[in-house]
């Protein structure tokens, strides 16, 4: 039986279910990331790319109208001394920079705008860092260009603006209807304004829409789930991702509006993530990963079929460019040996880029052991089986014995399979080859 689809009830193991672990949206995750790594190898790394790279550029808006509380992005609302204008001047400074290190024979394959709400960009500034990114780069003409879009502040000009931009996918965050669980996490958005954005988006040609939902909020019910999980069904969406809430207050201080006692226990968030996967499941959608869905016919359904799933730090991508791009405060990029990270305060980022200077503070050069303990975390996540090299395989044992033993997981000689028991816990199989996860506690969110 396929462990993808929600088949029979899901089986609840708090020892799993409560085990904190990262999502492994790269391997070695960001908290390995280090200081030492910074921007001469970041430089190397760009100006040693071939000359035949396809390039996936991703650029951060770290800005919003108005925080959500539960927000685990960077993010925050723009002020005098913070303004958007000063940052989109040194966006489109640092775009010129790297430009200058990359083959000029290089071809986009992919824009992605995230944040943050990239909604908050006036049109002025949709059109100048376009201009810029195509001054710069090549692109293909067949370019996925994709932007998170919040419903609440997309305007007809904004839609227009990234219309013309050559915006082909957006991505909206609805994450619940209740009105009350809104109010709870400083997010009240209607029905009304979520449909008029994509009508909007659809009537201005931007046909591939995904939705973003959550579980585990506070005082987020089962009822809750399946409505907003129908809801999304009903209105014909390409993708559908369902997060599950990561209450960090130590990391994230605006979480702090959210009380502890007013989140769903264990088991309840678990419930919540399998009735959201049999609500859209039941509806049509395919299942991907451990996290996202798919209308079949969807190019992330295409690709999973044909086993060319791959995870990256949006999630789960079919994007398979030889390098990805960051720009921006915090922005993390991707290259075949190395990957770094920028400066995630805003300030400390625009004074980098207005002294002329590298915005890189942190990165790891990855060995030929990291490139294939990811390989095998990436093929786990992404296939649900993984042959595992024998090496590995013998650093790991003692890690995936539970999972093993609990029927979970099924491994014949060097052939890992996930069993449909396992599929809710795939996170904690995939990080059963991490030799570093037992020493993590306290930094990831839970597995479900
Ligand atoms: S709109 Fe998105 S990025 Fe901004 S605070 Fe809310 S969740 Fe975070």
């Amino acid at each position: 039986m396929n462990p993808r689809y929600t088949s029979r009830r899901w089986e609840y193991l708090p020892d799993f279910a409560q085990e904190q672990l990262p999502r492994y949206t790269s391997y070695p995750p960001a908290n390995r990331f280090s200081p030492s790594v910074g921007h001469g190898a970041a430089r190397a790394a760009l100006t040693s790319l071939p000359a035949n790279a396809t390039l996936s550029l991703y650029v951060h808006i770290p800005y919003c109208k108005k925080l959500c509380w539960y927000c685990g992005c960077n993010t925050s609302v723009p002020t005098l001394k913070d303004p958007l204008d000063s940052y989109v001047t040194a966006l489109k400074a640092e775009i010129a920079q790297i430009a200058r290190l990359a083959p000029g024979t290089a071809s986009v394959t992919r824009l992605h705008f995230g944040g943050g709400s990239p909604d908050i960009l006036t049109p002025r500034h949709i059109r100048e860092i376009m201009a810029t990114l195509r001054g710069h780069f090549a692109f293909s003409s067949l370019a996925e260009i994709a932007a998170e879009l919040d419903p609440r502040g997309l305007t007809p000009a904004t839609i227009d603006a990234y219309a013309a931009a050559g915006l082909n996918r957006a991505s909206m965050g609805v994450q619940v209807l209740d009105r009350g669980v809104q109010q709870a996490i400083n997010r009240v958005q209607s029905r009304e304004e979520i449909e008029s954005s994509m009508r909007g988006l659809r009537s201005a040609g931007i046909e591939s829409i995904n939705m973003d939902l959550m579980y585990g909020l506070p005082g987020q019910t089962m009822g809750h789930v399946i409505e907003t999980a129908l809801f999304a069904s009903q209105h014909d969406v390409d993708r559908i991702a369902v997060f599950g809430y990561a209450h960090v207050p130590w990391m994230k201080k605006h979480q702090k509006g959210i009380r502890t006692q007013d989140l769903p226990d264990s088991e309840t968030r678990f419930r919540q993530s399998e009735a959201a996967a049999q609500s859209l499941e039941s509806a049509g959608y395919l299942p991907i990963g451990f996290d996202h869905f798919a209308a079949p016919g969807d190019s992330l359904a295409t690709a999973d079929m044909q086993g060319r799933l791959r995870r990256n730090f949006q999630g789960y991508t079919d994007d398979d460019a030889t390098a990805l791009i960051g720009f921006g405060a915090s922005a993390i990029s991707s290259l075949p040996n190395l990957i770094y990270q920028n400066a995630s305060d805003t300030s400390a980022y625009r004074e980098a880029i207005a002294e002329r200077r590298s915005p890189v503070v942190r990165g790891i050069t990855l060995t030929e052991q990291d490139r294939r303990i990811g390989a095998v975390i990436e093929q786990v996540l992404c296939n649900f089986e993984a042959v595992i090299p024998g090496d590995i395989l013998a650093c790991s044992r003692a890690r995936l014995a539970p999972a093993l033993q609990s029927g979970l997981a099924d491994l014949r000689g060097s052939h890992l399979t996930v069993t449909s028991r396992g599929r809710p816990y795939i996170r904690n199989i995939a990080a059963c080859f991490d030799p570093s996860h037992a020493s993590q506690a306290g930094k990831h969110s839970l597995a479900i």
